[in-house]
């Protein structure tokens, strides 16, 4: 007999687990916070578009989704740099072409849940999940009428009606502020953690150019890298970009030191002189946007026994600077389908194993954002990083069975973010090596010096092998 399935939450990851439980054939209630976005207007969310990459892909295709949002979905197959002397370049991500896609936060959200609808999943909007009392599994939720627009982590000032209802099993996908979270954070020995970073981002629109044109290069990921802050931009399939500018709240070039256009304007004039034309009233845009923080989450506990478990930014909020937040969490989904597979029923097993699978890439993936955030703000504009990436592409063409750069295992792979994590040391070893025995193009017509590249590389092989490449 099929459990009934109660999941928290219908954004990105709590409408396609919906989908997935849904075709296995359970019951599906979701509880959403907010009014159906589909019919309702709701404000300016958290950033407009996302990059999707692979796993994120993989997740679609298990959903049946993957041809249709490919339609609506822009490749960006390297970041296009805006430095600030007004010159710019283009770094591939990938040494085959590869891309990580644009896709609309909104569209995709929308089609997941009309899908999760279809399926026979039943979906209560404006039902906020206040706490859940864990080893019983009783849910306190309130009715909401707020237009959606209240942040996860604020309290609608609207009236509720209260009420409590008792889940089987029950999946938190409730968001960087879960209440599934913030419950078992009260169990005993479970360690949990919340940290905002001193950065908060704000967002700005390019307009589309005449006829819907693009008035930047389309197919990349646009960034402005100023060392202690920066401008990226994402294209949209109207033709516009979305630019979130990442900076501190405080201090010296923060968002606290541009209050007023008086200083906006040099700075702005200063630091992104060529974006100004593709967006005239970036002032007005700066006064109006608002500035949101940026929050990463760990917890010990990612399941209570075979009742509950958390899933996505609920599990493992993590800062958005490797595109990866929406990705682990699709992934969380289709490991937990794998699971399913291959324990059927077994729910105890299923969630004590989808711990132990997921719990280790919750906290890498977590790492790697924060890492990529120095890379994506300051290193990229570092020559000495511009000839690492150089070297590090030749070295995978040379070695395509061998190496393969740490941004191509986490956006173009499987491999479980913690296995990448390891990675790290070693190829850094092998490129410091690689770099220090001079300019790479010249030696590597030296035969010798080939030798000891073999060599390196060998030894190379030797330091990941051990490393567990498939998450089992
Ligand atoms: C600026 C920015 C850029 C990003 N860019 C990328 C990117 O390029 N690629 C990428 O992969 N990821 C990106 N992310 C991360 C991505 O947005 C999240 O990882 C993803 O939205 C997580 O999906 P989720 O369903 O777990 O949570 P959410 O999308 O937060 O959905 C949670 C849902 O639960 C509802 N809810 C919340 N609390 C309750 C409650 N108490 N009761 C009932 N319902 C509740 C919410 O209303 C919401 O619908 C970015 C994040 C930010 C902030």
């Amino acid at each position: 007999m099929s459990r009934q399935v109660t999941i928290l939450g219908a954004g990105l990851v709590g409408s396609l687990l919906a989908i997935l439980m849904r075709r296995r054939g359970y019951p599906v209630t979701i509880y959403e916070r907010r009014p159906d976005m589909r019919k309702a207007v709701i404000g300016a969310g958290r950033s407009i578009n996302l990059a999707m990459s692979t796993r994120g892909w993989n997740a679609l295709e298990l959903a049946g989704l993957k041809e249709e949002m490919e339609q609506i979905a822009i490749p960006m197959s390297g970041r296009f740099l805006h430095q600030p002397d007004g010159s710019t370049a283009f770094q591939p991500y990938g040494k085959n072409g590869e891309a990580i896609y644009s896709v609309s936060r909104g569209e995709l959200n929308k089609r997941l849940m009309t899908l999760a609808d279809e399926s026979g999943a039943e979906i209560h909007f404006n039902q906020r999940c206040a706490r859940v009392d864990v080893p019983s599994n009783t849910l306190h939720l309130e009715e909401t009428s707020d237009a959606g627009n209240t942040p996860s982590n604020q309290h609608s000032n609207t009236p509720t009606l209260q009420h409590s209802n008792t889940a089987d099993l029950l999946f938190g996908a409730d968001g960087a502020f879960s209440a599934l979270r913030s419950s078992y954070s009260y169990m005993d020995r479970v360690s949990s953690e919340q940290k905002y970073i001193d950065y908060g981002y704000k967002e700005l629109n390019i307009t589309p150019g005449d006829g819907s044109t693009f008035r930047m290069e389309k197919q990349a990921l646009h960034i402005w890298p100023r060392g202690k802050f920066m401008l990226i931009a994402l294209p949209n399939t109207d033709g516009s970009f979305t630019c979130t500018l990442f900076m501190p709240f405080e201090g010296q070039d923060s968002f606290e030191a541009l209050q007023d256009d008086a200083a906006l304007k040099p700075f702005f004039e200063k630091h992104f002189a060529d974006a100004i034309p593709l967006m005239p009233d970036y002032a007005e845009q700066f006064r109006t946007n608002p500035v949101a923080s940026l929050i990463t989450t760990r917890i010990s506990q990612w399941h209570y026994k075979d009742k509950s478990a958390l899933i996505g930014d609920a599990a493992h909020a993590i800062v958005p600077f490797y595109g990866q937040g929406m990705n682990a969490g699709f992934e969380d989904c289709t490991v937990l389908s794998r699971l399913m597979d291959e324990h059927s029923e077994d729910w105890s097993t299923i969630l004590k194993e989808y711990q132990r699978l997921r719990k280790p890439n919750g906290d890498a993936v977590l790492e790697l954002a924060l890492m990529n955030f120095i890379e994506m703000r300051d290193k990229v504009a570092d020559p000495r990083f511009l000839e690492r990436k150089k070297i590090e592409k030749q070295i995978g063409i040379r070695y395509p069975e061998q190496f393969t750069s740490i941004y191509e295992l986490v956006s173009f792979s499987h491999t479980p973010y913690a296995t990448v994590m390891q990675c790290i040391d070693a190829q850094d070893r092998l490129l410091e090596r690689v770099m220090s025995a001079g300019d790479f193009e010249e030696m590597s017509r030296q035969e010798t010096f080939v030798e000891q590249l073999d060599s390196w590389m060998k030894e190379y092989h030797q330091d990941i092998q051990q490393l567990d490449f498939f998450g089992r």
